[in-house]
Order: C-alpha cells, then sequence, then structure tokens
C-alpha cells in the first residue's frame, strides 16, 4: 500500500471467496499490493461453509482455511471484511473505491477472539452460519475457523445487556459504533462477488419454506460438514433419522416462471455429491434424485456420477411439479415422470432437499458502470478469448460472479483475472 490522499494499492479484490483470495495470492505473490474487500464479517465464501467437494470427496475446510490464512498473512495483502463497496469510479487513470466499514460495535483492533462475551450473552438464535438449525449468540464470532477470529454483535437481537461489555478484557465492546466511510485508490481491480442461492421462499410450489422438512442443498452441506449442528444427519422437524432423502433438481434454474432461464451448472455434482455422503452417513436411507439431465461436465464427473448409482443411489428423470407435507413430518413429492410409462406420479420422503439455483451475489448498478448479462452476472467482453475481460478498463471478473461455476473454473478463472490485471498494471508503468 503506498499513501497519499487515499490509501493505494495496486489492486482491490472485491469478494474474500475462494475466486478473490486466489486472485490476490496470485497478485500478492508477483510482490502487487492487494486491497481484499468482503461485504462479510469473515472471508472464505461460499466454499468455506461446504462439507466435502466434488469430485474428490476433500474436505471443504481443510483446503479453503489455509487458503484463507495465506491470504491474512500475506504481507501484500491486506483484508477489510464487514466493508460494503458503494462507488468504484476512475480518476485519474485510478480506480477510486468508496467503501462504507460496517459496525461491528466490537473495535477489531482490540479484539482477541477470546469469546468471553459469546460466553456470557444470554440472547441465543438461530445461527444462519448452521443453516439455522443451531443456536448461536447476539455477540459472536462467526465461527471456528473464520479469519478475522473477531467478534461482532448483531443490533437485531443485541438486549444491551451490557454483560459482553463486562466480560471483554480488553474493553473492545462499543455500543456506539458507528459505519466509517473510507475512500481506497487502485491500479485494477478484480471482482469476485460471487453467488446467493435462489430464496427458499420464492418457489410457491416447493410451499415457500413452510413445509418443515424441505430443505435447501446449503443446508444440507451444514448436516454434512464434520463441524455442522448435530454432528449427524437428522430431520429439522422433529430430530428423527431420516430413512428416505430425495433431492429435487432444476428448482428455480431452467424455470422461466422464476426468470432463471440458466443452468446453475453445480447442482446436479453437488446433489450427486450430497447423495454419496449421504449413504455413508445413513448407510440404511433410501435416496433417489428427480432430475431433468445430469450435466456431469467436469473431469472426472461422469465418473462421479456413474459411481453414485453404482452405490444405489435411485436417480428418476422427472421434473417435481408440487411438495405438499404429508404425515409425520414426511413431504409429498408430486412429479412428471419422464421415464417408461411417463405419467404424473406420487412419492413420500423423509427429508427433501431443493437444489435451489444460482443467482448473481451482487448487483453493480447504480455503484460502478459495470454491465450485466441477461443472466444478471456480471458481463464479460470477450468470453471465448478472455474470459475475465469486463467493459471497463482494468476491471476484470472472476469465478461466480461472472456466472455459475464450480470450484476448478473459479480458481482457474482467479488466474486468468490476475494475470490479466498483473499485465494492465506492467502496461501502465
Ligand atoms: C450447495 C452447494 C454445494 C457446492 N459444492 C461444490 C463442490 O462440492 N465442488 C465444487 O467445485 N463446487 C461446489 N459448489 C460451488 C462453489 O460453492 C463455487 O464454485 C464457489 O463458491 C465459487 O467461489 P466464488 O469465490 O466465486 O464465490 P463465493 O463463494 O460466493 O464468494 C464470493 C464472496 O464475495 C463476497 N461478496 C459478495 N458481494 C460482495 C460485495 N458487494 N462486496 C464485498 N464482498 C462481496 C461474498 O460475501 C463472498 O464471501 C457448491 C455450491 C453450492 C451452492
Amino acid at each position: 500500500m503506498s499513501s497519499g490522499p487515499h490509501p493505494r494499492f495496486d489492486v482491490l479484490v472485491l469478494g474474500g471467496g475462494i475466486a478473490g483470495l486466489e486472485a490476490a495470492l496470485n497478485l500478492a505473490e508477483q510482490n502487487f499490493s492487494v486491497a481484499v474487500v468482503e461485504k462479510d464479517a469473515t472471508i472464505g465464501g461460499k466454499m468455506i461453509r461446504l462439507s466435502k467437494v466434488f469430485p474428490t470427496l476433500d474436505c471443504s475446510s481443510c483446503i479453503t482455511t489455509p487458503k484463507m490464512a495465506a491470504a491474512s498473512h500475506h504481507p501484500n495483502i491486506t483484508i477489510l471484511t464487514y466493508c460494503e463497496l458503494q462507488t468504484l469510479t476512475r480518476q485519474n487513470g485510478d480506480l477510486l473505491a468508496m467503501i462504507i466499514q460496517k459496525p461491528r460495535y466490537v473495535s477489531e483492533e482490540k479484539c482477541i477472539g477470546c469469546r468471553q462475551c459469546e460466553y456470557e450473552c444470554p440472547v441465543l438464535v438461530p445461527d444462519a452460519e448452521q443453516g439455522g438449525f443451531a443456536g448461536r449468540k447476539a455477540i459472536r464470532i462467526p465461527f471456528s475457523n473464520a479469519i478475522p477470529q473477531k467478534a461482532l454483535i448483531d443490533p437485531e437481537n443485541c438486549i444491551l445487556c451490557g454483560r459482553c461489555a463486562k466480560a471483554c478484557p480488553t474493553q473492545a465492546v462499543n455500543y456506539y459504533e458507528q459505519p466509517e466511510e473510507f475512500t481506497l485508490a487502485a491500479g485494477a481491480a478484480v471482482i469476485a462477488t460471487g453467488f446467493e442461492m435462489l430464496p427458499l421462499e420464492d418457489k410457491v410450489q416447493y410451499g415457500q419454506a413452510q413445509i418443515p422438512n424441505v430443505i435447501t442443498a446449503l443446508q444440507m452441506e451444514r448436516l454434512l460438514a464434520p463441524h455442522g449442528p448435530y454432528n449427524r444427519v437428522l430431520r429439522p422437524y422433529d430430530g428423527k433419522e431420516p430413512d428416505n432423502i430425495a433431492f429435487i433438481q432444476c428448482a428455480g434454474s431452467r424455470d422461466q416462471s422464476m426468470g432463471v432461464e440458466y443452468c446453475s451448472r453445480v447442482c446436479c455434482m453437488y446433489a450427486v455429491k450430497q447423495a454419496m455422503l449421504l449413504s455413508g452417513a445413513l448407510p440404511l436411507a433410501d435416496l433417489t434424485v428427480y432430475y431433468m439431465d445430469i450435466r456431469a461436465f467436469g473431469k472426472g464427473y461422469e465418473q462421479f456420477f456413474q459411481t453414485a448409482q453404482a452405490m444405489g443411489v435411485n436417480f428418476i428423470k422427472g421434473k417435481a411439479a408440487y411438495l405438499d407435507p404429508g404425515e409425520d413430518g414426511a413431504v409429498k413429492v408430486r412429479y412428471e415422470s419422464q421415464e417408461a410409462g411417463g405419467g404424473v406420479r406420487l412419492a413420500e420422503h423423509d427429508l427433501v432437499v431443493l437444489s435451489l439455483g444460482l443467482l448473481p451475489g451482487w448487483n453493480p448498478e447504480g455503484r460502478c458502470a459495470l454491465s450485466t448479462g441477461g443472466d444478471n452476472f456480471i458481463k464479460t467482453v470477450k468470453p471465448k478469448t478472455a474470459p475475465t475481460l469486463t467493459g471497463l478498463e482494468g476491471v476484470f471478473v472472476a469465478g461466480a460472479a461472472a456466472g455459475p461455476k464450480d470450484i476448478v473454473d473459479s480458481i482457474a478463472e482467479a488466474g486468468a483475472a490476475a494475470m490479466e490485471a498483473s499485465r494492465h498494471l506492467f502496461s501502465k508503468q
């Protein structure tokens, strides 16, 4: 970083998921100074929240945590979490990023991550980090391998009882903290803002989150994760071990009624992965995947799919039309079969997992002049020959910010974006 009217970095990376961290590490290794701006209270993106990864079934946090640590310890990388980009403009050849630091109500400098505040806090609310299946305190560190290990208060649930402030050995709690605005200058930027999942509430035909044992694929990732809410797979409605689990593919993808006409690309493979992991966790359970087509596009993915079939996972070609609550927490699936005999059929399962569509993680409208495509993801101007180039000079895109993508492609694209950013910086010297 160099000083001036605003702190200046060679590259601003927006988003601290796997794509942003990979781009930042590539650039930092070439001796460029990098600021990673992350809106969440921790870096790591979706990958740190996954259980294992297809097609190798490696532990996801075992791969992500070292990358997060490497980025946070790198002398050329500055990590700014809990920060929102307000605007990104160009001035005298530099990019200027106006950023808001959201209040943690805990001083990042003073907090030593001891969690004394968390132990003392009397407020327990559902923890979104654990799919809502476990509780968390109103003051907390997001999760055990979050980076940074700094606490934050959720003002919506804090009752201002003062116990956290009393327990804090470094007087880090500050209930009066305000948002702070600051500006960074950079020679180039990599946009790595990733994706969000289509809200469960949006799909009327699938119960709009009102059917108790219908969960999202990200919630299933938490149930399967080693540090998950229950340490085993239980259904949320009654804590029963499910005997019969179904996956509904294309739940909101390739679906004009949801405005998501594209394929979300990763859902087939993560459903296959989750079914395989479940057959290990619950060897006696029946596992069914309702699918339109299985898109096993990557290296080793077709074999992965075939292994799941050989393990006894039942793949039914058919589109699930409606879900309804059944007896004792069961879920009724009405689907149109595309198999021999066809027709509308009814099945019942203990637990249903929706492979919801992927939506863009960030909308640049009103914040910077980046354009988006018909799918609302960041538009690339040379998708075949230079897939990380955006319409803005010196601004590149990596990972799921440009469209649904698996980890392998996100990492490859992050390397390409870092190379383009480095080339851009050299061309300006
Ligand atoms: C249920 C599920 C299971 C999956 N399993 C696998 C698997 O087994 N194998 C595999 O290869 N892929 C898997 N994937 C896909 C994988 O999650 C993605 O490939 C990967 O997360 C993409 O990384 P990313 O960094 O581009 O995006 P993300 O992981 O979404 O990270 C983006 C980051 O940017 C931040 N951000 C967003 N907007 C802003 C903003 N305005 N300012 C600052 N920061 C911002 C976000 O908070 C986030 O930290 C799975 C996906 C899902 C949904």
